[in-house]
């Protein structure tokens, strides 16, 4: 998989930003998958997209839950796939991955066999003076409209 776009962010709130922005742009089954060390801000970002979608629970991580539902105009699916040890187990995961909300997957690697094919990925990168880049990676046509969306084009 390839980069599709990349954006930079300083702090905690221009990540939160960016998923702000990014929630617009969203339609009910888009699954975005993220990929980064702990700490990289993974939640940061999932916080931010709740905020865009109108959700105003806050949003923590659901390490020991493994799906958080959150009610919006569009639900929205927060999950942390950390402990998850294979695809195999029963989760019932596709449930929420093929239904009527928005997912956001935390280290959804671990799960990738049960992911749509347009699912959109996100790496969240930390530099070595403390940015993150967000690179958006897959090249399925729902990441390159995303892309082009978020860069305004
Ligand atoms: P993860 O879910 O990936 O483990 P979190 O979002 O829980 O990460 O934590 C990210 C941490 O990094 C927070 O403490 C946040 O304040 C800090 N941070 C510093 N710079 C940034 C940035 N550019 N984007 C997101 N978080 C950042
Ligand atoms: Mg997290």
């Amino acid at each position: 998989m390839r980069e599709a776009c990349c954006f930079i962010t300083r702090n905690e709130r221009e990540t939160r930003g960016l998923a702000l922005r990014m929630a617009k742009f969203l339609k009910r089954g888009d699954v975005l998958a993220l990929e980064g060390d702990l700490g990289a801000g993974k939640t940061t970002f999932a916080q931010g997209l709740a905020e865009g979608l109108g959700i105003e629970q806050k949003v923590d991580s659901p390490t020991f839950t493994i799906v958080k539902e959150y009610g919006g105009q569009i639900p929205l699916y927060h999950m942390d796939v950390y402990r998850v040890e294979s695809p195999d187990e029963e989760l019932g995961l596709e449930e929420y991955f093929y239904g009527d909300g928005i997912c956001l997957v935390e280290w959804a690697s671990r799960v990738k066999p049960l992911l749509p094919e347009e699912t959109v990925w996100l790496r969240l990168l930390v530099q070595a003076n403390g940015d993150r880049h967000i690179q958006l990676i897959s090249m399925h046509p729902r990441s390159m409209r995303l892309c082009k969306e978020l860069e305004g084009k």
